[in-house]
């Protein structure tokens, strides 16, 4: 059945949401709040949460340059399948490198698929004072080698659907904005 019927039928349409930035600049955070929205929309949505697909997928992956390319080339192709389905895939992953955004981007376009890539621009300072995981405080020590943000690179996007940062912008204010998105 083509795709357009399966969404009609279903009453969904499938897109992906990638949200990128450092780790705690609140990715996550604004992606469930999404999520939360578009379900109670009935739209399905579902979190495709980078730390999660590293247990399974992608377990066998693990931070040099070439493995983290590896994790988004694989995460870029479960989402384009999910958004195929009609699902709104939410991607919180840090995805540092932009060579490595643009194939799922063209993942997506070469599907005909929405793609709308979300630039969680907080500053460090906020995301290491943040430190939800615990993980600066780690990086900083030398226990964690290789860790985004420092020392290991982010390469800001040039030019994302949205750029937020969640330091001025409330959760329900950020998730407002990636939801506009869906509809432009
Ligand atoms: P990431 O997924 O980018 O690693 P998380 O969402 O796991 O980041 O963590 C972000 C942290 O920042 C959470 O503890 C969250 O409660 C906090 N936070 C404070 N203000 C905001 C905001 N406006 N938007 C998102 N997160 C926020």
């Amino acid at each position: 059945m083509p795709r357009a019927e399966r969404w009609e039928k279903t009453s969904n349409r499938g897109a992906t949401i990638w949200f990128t930035g450092l780790s705690g600049s609140g990715k996550s955070t604004v992606a469930v709040a999404v999520q939360q929205r578009l379900i109670e929309a009935g739209q399905v949505s579902y979190l495709l949460d980078g730390d999660n697909l590293r247990m399974g997928l992608n377990g066998d992956l693990g931070f040099s340059a070439q493995d983290r390319s590896e994790n988004i080339r694989r995460v870029g192709e479960v989402a384009r399948l999910f958004a195929d389905a009609g699902v709104v895939a939410l991607v919180p992953v840090i995805s540092p490198y932009r060579a490595d955004r643009e194939l799922a981007r063209e993942i997506h376009g070469g599907a005909g698929l929405d793609f709308h890539e979300v630039f969680i621009d907080t500053p460090l300072e906020v995301c290491e004072a943040r430190d939800p995981k615990g993980l600066y405080v780690k990086a900083r020590a030398g226990e964690i080698k290789g860790f985004t943000g420092i020392d290991d690179p982010y390469e800001a996007p040039l030019s994302p659907e949205l750029v937020v940062n969640t330091a001025e912008v409330a959760v329900e204010a950020a998730s407002a904005l990636v939801l506009g998105l869906l509809n432009s």
